[in-house]
């Protein structure tokens, strides 16, 4: 067991009221747009004025649902987001997206057409994509990636020759020069040192476009920790904030220099499908992995790796039921786990399991459940399964 390790997991006390609401299915996630509102307050008070954000909503926006979070954050006044592909783009254009929709990532030519048919702006991953998307034909919209370090898209910062390059090519609205940091969460000498570089080279390749008469054109580099750690970053025009304005952070132990509190947006829940007994010395689940020391009383809960809870939690993480915890036993499944609820009174079907988020006085974050599946919350709240209803919570 690797997270909750002071939690009681036996219950004394009364059973908290019965969830029996109908519009959640069988495992549902639970957006709090107030939190989300509150996270967009947070980092607006320590952004300067010509700094906007610019939020990542790339893989059904961090697994909470991409319609619901760009409309929630179009709601209150955001303009423009990133997304990781041009399928992303569209659908968060479909959803009602007015402003700039920046794709982070590579489109293959045969959806060049989506970047001019939805207005889309497409990031310039290097000259020669450059030119097969100015062969297109068509003016399209784009930022300019420059590769300041991360050796991932983007020219590389010390090829001028290059870069200078990408302006010729007629068919290119370039709207923006941008570049990504490789540990801006880093704490150590070298990897602040590291960071401080990318951001000299980034500023040198902007500073030599001007020299050369080149502008109109807007600059961002930072994501959440970014944001969070190097203050001086947010001259840029924009600021690229993914994981922090869900209000989590990657992993348990981050650190990060900006006073902010941030709130939690999504939780993530299921139903307990059925309660029964184990009998000492049976074994529960596929691969026997687990076997009853004692008789033990299991709920069956309708949620599995499908849904996005990882199979690394299998005899490890936990749940809470009415606000207990009750630890999940044997192999999670595809579409099911196994919790151990022999310490809780009163747990039936349809009952509620928290596997992210509050139950009574315990809570379960997103980056507790990572740090136990060996992984960031990142990874865990994007492969939230799309089987997994989206509901606003009241
Ligand atoms: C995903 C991504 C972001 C957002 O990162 P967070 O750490 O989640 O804030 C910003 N920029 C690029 C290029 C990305 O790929």
């Amino acid at each position: 067991m690797c997270y909750g390790k002071n939690m009681v997991f036996k219950q004394n006390g009364s059973v908290a009221g019965k969830n029996t609401d109908r519009q959640k299915g069988r495992a549902w996630i639970e957006l709090n747009m107030d939190n989300l509102a509150h996270n967009v307050k947070e980092f607006r008070n320590i952004l300067p004025k010509g700094c906007a954000l610019m939020p990542a909503v790339k893989a059904n926006a961090y697994g909470h649902g991409v319609r619901q979070i760009g409309q929630a954050l179009a709601e209150i006044g955001i303009q423009d987001f990133c997304v990781a592909s041009a399928g992303e783009a569209v659908e968060l254009r479909n959803a009602g997206i007015t402003g700039q929709i920046l794709i982070l990532g590579y489109t293959p030519p045969c959806q060049f057409e989506d970047l001019v048919h939805y207005h889309l702006t497409q990031t310039v991953v290097d000259l020669p994509y450059g030119r097969l998307l100015n062969d297109f034909g068509r003016p399209v919209l784009v930022h300019v990636g420059i590769d300041t370090g991360m050796r991932r898209l983007g020219e590389r910062s010390e090829d001028m020759e290059n870069i200078f390059k990408i302006w010729e090519l007629g068919n290119l609205d370039i709207r923006g020069v941008y570049s990504h940091l490789s540990v801006p969460d880093g704490i150590s000498r070298e990897e602040i040192a590291f960071t401080r570089k990318q951001i000299a080279e980034f500023e040198t390749v902007v500073s030599a476009l001007h020299r050369n008469g080149i502008g109109g054109f807007q600059t961002h580099l930072q994501g959440s920790y970014g944001v969070l750690n190097y203050p001086e970053l947010n001259r840029f025009d924009y600021a690229r904030v993914g994981i922090a304005l869900y209000g989590v952070l990657s992993l348990p132990g981050d650190r990060i220099g900006a006073e902010v509190t941030l709130k939690p947006v999504l939780s993530l829940k299921a139903r307990v499908a059925c309660v029964k007994q184990l009998h000492a010395k049976e074994p529960a689940g596929y691969g026997l992995s687990f076997t009853a020391k004692r008789e033990m009383k299991i709920a069956v809960v309708s949620i599995g790796y499908a849904d996005g809870i990882p199979r690394e939690l299998s005899n490890k993480g936990y749940a809470l039921i009415h606000g207990y915890r009750a630890d999940i036993i044997g192999r999670v499944c595809m579409d099911q786990l196994l919790l151990d609820v022999s310490g809780i009174r009163d747990v039936s079907a349809g009952d509620e399991a928290v596997f992210i988020g509050k139950s009574g006085e315990q809570t379960i974050s997103a980056c507790e459940v990572a740090e136990c599946a060996g992984t960031i919350s990142n990874e865990i709240l994007s492969r939230l399964g799309n089987r997994v209803e989206r509901v606003l919570s009241v």
